[in-house]
């Protein structure tokens, strides 16, 4: 087994460049493809968020102080310390949280460091210092930034915030995932290796409900960026408006992938299948409602259930698996649950469905499933279930298409399938931060972020520095 080639477990947080012990107790992680106990990571306390923020507090003058050029090539030597790393992450987040070891490779190893060299390139044409009339514009980093993140892509869901804000000379107190912190200390270490200074950033591990709250109470905290649900984003929300923090909220998503007339529809099952079901589905931006005309739906769902045959279920560190378990047994009875709700409510099980996989009993498998003549006020239609589940809704006419499409307290993500020209048009209709056309490439430069429920913020690219800049005007 792969889990027993690396020792990940950890005995200390990392604060101020080093290990910081506790003796405190400790957090199991348990590898859902086969329930074992892979490492332990420390259970933290607010006094351990203290120690933290004060070691970042310390390191801000100083980091705040190098250059824009200096940070950029910390940057980029984050970037290639951890590319020399990048085994070890994938086989780090495959045990934690059941990535098929491919995926790990190419997706959760691979885009990390991609994002630290993109946010490096961005340093020479950022505005940091503009002339506007008589004023001076100077952009300066907010402060300590707390920064609290999901298990879904453990180590790029911190790279989104740690590049763009300490390239703005933030520095940074991180909370990682509890069920998914295996590759923090691999990153710590990462940014120690490109010689970022002690107490820039720093790690603690823990529960939401304890080291999460700790750190967006804390006084000494300036900006909260969290990844997550809609419902813990309320929450911290609520909390750091006792300090007036600035908060950044990524959250869920239900997202779209329209299907016009005229679209090549191999192409559109072939995406918005690997949208839905990639990493599980738990992705946040993925295309978890198929929304197709009405007289064409008979021939999708029969796409459909011929694309699903390549999409090979089973061990993670097997290299030909597509499709490994969920993250954990509690998020399998969530997900089974909403699959079983689809069955009750009335819709049509093209593949998949609710139970566990034959051969497969011992691991978090879910089914991954797709259902067709889905309501699109069911509950399957709107609540966000972050597993292997798409739906397939039909439309009469363009209006309704649009309408299905934005009737979702959500807008993180989406798609249209169509002659270009007409796809464009109904993309700028979608009431959504990203909207891809025809399968168009990912941009780790554009912008990403919510409309509505799924949040406020942007990462990546330049908006996604901008994000981490208090601005001053000085009139002269
Ligand atoms: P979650 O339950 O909201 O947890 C996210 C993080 O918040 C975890 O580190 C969690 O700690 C922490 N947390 C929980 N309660 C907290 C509290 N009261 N105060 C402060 N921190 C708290 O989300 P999840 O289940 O890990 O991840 C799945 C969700 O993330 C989905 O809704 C998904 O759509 C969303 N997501 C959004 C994006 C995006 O970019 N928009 C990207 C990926 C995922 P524990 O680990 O202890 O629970
Ligand atoms: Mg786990």
């Amino acid at each position: 087994m792969t889990e027993t080639k690396l020792n990940l477990s950890v005995t200390g947080h990392w604060i101020d460049g080093r290990e910081a012990r506790t003796g405190n107790s400790v957090t199991d992680i348990v590898n859902p493809a086969t329930g074992t106990t892979v490492a332990s990571v420390p259970d933290g306390t607010a006094q351990d968020v203290d120690r933290a923020v004060d070691a970042a507090r310390a390191a801000l003058p100083g980091w705040a102080s190098t250059s824009p050029a200096d940070r950029a090539r910390a940057m980029q030597n984050l970037a290639d310390r951890l590319t020399e790393r990048s085994e070890e992450v994938a086989i780090a987040v495959s045990a934690e949280i059941g990535a098929p070891i491919t995926l790990a490779r190419f997706g959760h190893a691979a885009l990390p460091p991609a994002v630290a060299a993109s946010v490096a390139g961005l340093a020479a044409e950022f505005p940091w210092s503009e002339e506007i009339a008589n004023s001076l514009v100077v952009r300066e980093p907010v402060g300590v930034v707390g920064a609290i993140t999901p298990w879904n892509f453990p180590l790029q869901q911190i790279m989104t915030k740690m590049a763009p804000a300490l390239l703005a000379g933030n520095t940074m107190v991180w909370k990682p995932a509890e069920l998914a912190p295996l590759t923090a200390r691999i990153l710590a270490e990462a940014a120690r290796d490109a010689g970022i200074p002690a107490g820039v950033f720093n790690v603690v591990y823990g529960r939401g409900s304890v080291v999460g709250e700790a750190i967006v109470g804390h006084p000494g905290v300036d900006m909260v960026s969290f990844t997550g649900s809609t419902a813990v984003g309320k929450r911290i929300s609520v909390l750091a408006s006792e300090t007036v923090k600035r908060v950044g909220l990524e959250l869920g998503g239900k997202s779209a992938s329209v299907v016009l007339d005229g679209a090549d529809l191999g192409l559109a099952v072939e995406r918005t299948l690997a949208s839905a079901w990639t990493n599980s589905g738990q992705v946040c931006g993925a295309w978890t409602r198929m929304i197709v005309p009405a007289d064409r739906r008979d021939e999708v769902v029969d796409l459909l259930g011929k694309a699903a045959e390549q999409y090979t279920v089973g061990d993670p560190a097997d290299e030909t698996t597509r499709i490994g378990p969920v993250a954990s047994e509690a998020q399998w009875n969530r997900v089974n649950g909403y699959i079983e709700r689809g069955v009750a409510d009335g819709a049509t099980v093209v593949v998949g469905g609710p139970g566990r996989i034959p051969g497969l009993e011992h691991g978090a498998y879910i089914r991954p499933t797709v259902f067709a003549d889905v309501d699109p006020d069911s509950v399957i239609a709107q609540e966000e279930i972050f597993g292997p589940v798409l739906s397939v809704l039909t439309y009469e006419n363009e209006e309704e298409a649009v309408s299905i499409a934005n009737n979702s307290i959500y807008g993180l993500a989406g798609a249209v399938f169509g002659e270009p020209e007409h796809a464009l048009r109904i993309a700028k209709r979608m009431q959504t931060g990203q909207v891809d056309v025809n399968g168009a490439q990912f941009n780790v430069l554009a912008p990403f972020g919510g409309y509505k429920q799924s949040g406020n913020g942007r990462e990546f690219g330049r908006l996604g520095v901008e994000e981490f800049t208090e601005v001053k005007s000085i009139q002269r």
